[in-house]
């Protein structure tokens, strides 16, 4: 017994192929042709499924998993302690940082005493999974429903704290990103996280 007799004795999808030979029509193709024309006539007149991007962009959720941005507090002050947590729950290795020791004089700029003087998201890594934003215990960075722009540059897919941090008069609603859970709890000023 010969392979492929094994293959169809398996599957039972095996067929045969027809050898026949093509008539006149078939050799010339006109029939195909005419039947091809038909159906891209027939799309005329259906709904179109596509659409004149960028000028035209479909609504996207709010809830969408785009571009991060890096949360400041309500005095302004950056929430990002560089603990590293966001780092190590990366699966594709897309978030670096540097950590550095907040001075006196600091203290109106970031939250806690450690903050990250560097902190870099390689867009051509992110798979946008969302699990850095999980991962944070200090609510310091989140998706946006903002998409990443395209750009002819590896580099300018690296976004900085330039980009990536929120600025004190646009701050970045992320309520639709958080439970009614993760929401309580950050009421609670019981909880030395909200202090
Ligand atoms: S969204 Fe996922 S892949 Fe992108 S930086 Fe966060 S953890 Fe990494
Ligand atoms: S964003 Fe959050 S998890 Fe990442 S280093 Fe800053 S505080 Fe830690």
């Amino acid at each position: 017994m010969s392979a492929n007799q094994n293959i169809g004795l398996l599957t039972n999808r095996s067929k045969v192929v027809s050898v026949k030979k093509m008539t006149f029509m078939e050799r010339i193709y006109f029939p195909a042709i005419i039947k091809g024309f038909g159906i891209t006539f027939s799309h005329l007149f259906k709904k179109k499924v596509t659409i004149q991007y960028p000028e035209v962009k479909r609504p996207i959720a709010e809830i969408y998993r785009g571009k991060h941005v890096l949360k400041r507090d309500d005095e302004g002050r950056e929430r990002c302690t560089a603990c590293g947590l966001c780092a190590l729950a990366c699966p594709a290795e897309a978030i670096t940082m540097v950590a550095a020791e907040r001075k006196p004089d600091e203290m109106h700029l970031y939250r806690e005493e450690k903050y990250a003087s560097v902190y870099e998201i390689n867009n051509l890594r992110c798979i946008f999974c969302g699990l850095c934003e999980e991962a944070c215990p200090k609510e310091a960075i989140f998706l946006t429903n903002t998409i990443v722009p395209s750009n002819y540059e590896r580099s300018d897919f690296i976004y900085g704290k330039d980009v990536l941090v929120e600025p004190v008069d646009h701050r970045v609603d992320v309520s639709k990103r958080q439970t009614p859970e993760v929401l309580n709890f950050k009421k609670d000023k019981n909880q030395s996280h909200n202090i």
